[in-house]
């Protein structure tokens, strides 16, 4: 019986990405800046993943939609 090299089922491991938290603040002389808009509800330092009209926390599933989109949607209803 020969032994197949390929294990059905079995996933290759594949390392987490690193947390890029840093890449969402600029740092200037004195300030920080803030690049993403954090969560309302787990307070700062957890951004929220910003999609299409909408921002999403991964962590507390808060989801929080563009005004403009919104109201452009609502518009469009009319
Ligand atoms: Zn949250």
């Amino acid at each position: 019986m020969a032994i197949k090299s390929k294990i059905k089922g079995k996933k290759k491991h594949l390392n987490k990405p690193t947390s890029v938290k840093y890449k969402k603040y600029t740092v200037s002389s004195d300030k920080i800046t803030k690049k993403a808009r954090s969560c309302p509800r787990c307070g700062p330092g957890i951004f929220l993943s910003v999609g299409k009209g909408r921002a999403y926390c991964g962590k507390c599933h808060f989801t929080e939609f563009d005004k403009k989109e919104v109201e452009l949607k609502l518009e469009s209803k009319k």
